[in-house]
């Protein structure tokens, strides 16, 4: 089985993807690609969620026409999300797009394949071939009968060795099923299959709630297993929340270096306060610090500081006094009140001493 360090590594803009290059965390626009204004808005929300790579659909001519002018306004590469038509991946390459998602068994005669192909390598764009247990190709569901894993692999082979015929390597392989099993028997036997670089995903996975438990399960036991390049999250909610919930799975599994974490206690009936409203507020203020900070949030001060020896930083709550502590020591008693604001600070004074120094003081 190819490790994720043993794919190809395939530039995507100014990113790589594959080879020894950290796993990227993608996301896609809900809005209407023509309406440049509300997609370049809703661009600039993911980026500053951390998001790294953005895709668009291109179902018309208006949309492909518009990526010229989201080029400008952004920050991060841009993919263009194609079926079918050959002349709506043309225009958008010819628009300055950073990679297109299509699937060359599906655009049909010879000569347009190669006009794609041909463009994609004069201008050093990769092409993503999306497989979907829900769309497999006619002549692999008469022969399995049904999506299964096998047949998945075999169509993402079948149009990897077109592309490959072509002589075009620049390839991204996704292998999306709804069925978390599937997925991930899919993504397995592909792994074996070739060393083109992953991109994971569980396809309509539900809400923010049922769609994060699925995809943590299926893309979480992926990237145990060393495989995926690149994730999304697809959830039907605001796609920022979708790059909130791969910024935690790849700091869960340590492939994350630059990303604060908090630690919170499960509670009990030992809770002195709002721990609840804390933890979130705290979750929201490390959201976006870009320093490997632990930060921990305990209810107690009983057995809180010894429950979270590894944290940089945390408060303990108690009724009237609570206290700061580091690596579950003590540091201060601080009045109840000012505990929130005690530990923003301390914070913000171990994260300015890290962006200086390079270490955790
Ligand atoms: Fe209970 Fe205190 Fe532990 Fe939280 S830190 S689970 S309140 S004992």
């Amino acid at each position: 089985m190819f490790h994720r360090k043993d794919t190809r590594a395939v530039r995507v803009g100014d990113l790589t993807i594959g080879g020894s290059n950290e796993v990227i965390m993608q996301s896609m626009c809900t809005t209407k690609t023509a309406d440049v204004k509300a997609t370049v808005a809703e661009i600039l929300r993911l980026e500053e969620a951390g998001c790294q790579i953005v895709r668009v659909t291109v179902n018309n001519k208006e949309a492909a026409e518009a990526i010229k002018e989201i080029k400008k306004q952004i920050h991060i590469p841009l993919v263009a999300d194609i079926h079918f038509d050959h002349r709506l991946a043309l225009a958008a390459i010819e628009n300055g797009i950073d990679k297109v998602r299509i699937n060359p068994g599906n655009i049909g005669r010879r000569e347009k394949v190669e006009a794609v192909v041909k463009a994609c390598k004069e201008r050093g764009i990769p092409i993503r071939i999306g497989v979907n247990a829900g769309s497999l190709e006619n002549h692999l569901l008469e022969k399995y009968g049904y999506p299964t894993p096998e047949a998945m692999v075999e169509s993402a082979l079948f149009h990897i060795n077109i592309l490959e015929e072509l002589d075009f390597h620049d390839i991204i392989v996704s292998l999306k099923a709804s069925d978390v099993p599937m997925a991930i028997a899919a993504y397995s036997q592909a792994a074996k299959a070739f060393n083109y670089p992953l991109h994971l995903g569980i396809t309509e996975a539900g809400t923010l709630f049922t769609g994060a438990v699925k995809s943590a399960a299926g893309i979480g036991t992926l990237l145990n297993m060393g495989l995926g390049n690149t994730l999304r999250i697809s959830l039907s909610a605001d796609p920022v929340e979708e790059i909130k919930v791969a910024r935690e799975l790849l700091k869960t599994f340590g492939l994350i270096t630059n990303a604060a974490t908090l630690v919170s206690c499960p509670t009990c009936g030992r809770l002195d306060i709002d721990l609840f409203s804390i933890a979130n507020e705290v979750e929201d203020y490390i959201a976006k610090i870009k320093v490997p900070i632990k930060v921990s949030v305990l209810g107690c001060a009983v057995n809180g500081p010894g429950e979270a020896r590894e944290a940089d930083i945390g408060i303990a709550g108690a009724r009237g006094e609570g206290m700061l502590f580091r690596y579950g020591e003590m540091i201060r008693k601080v009045p109840e009140a000012e505990l929130l604001a005690e530990l923003k600070k301390e914070i913000d004074i171990i994260v300015d001493s890290y962006e200086k120094t390079g270490v955790i003081p």
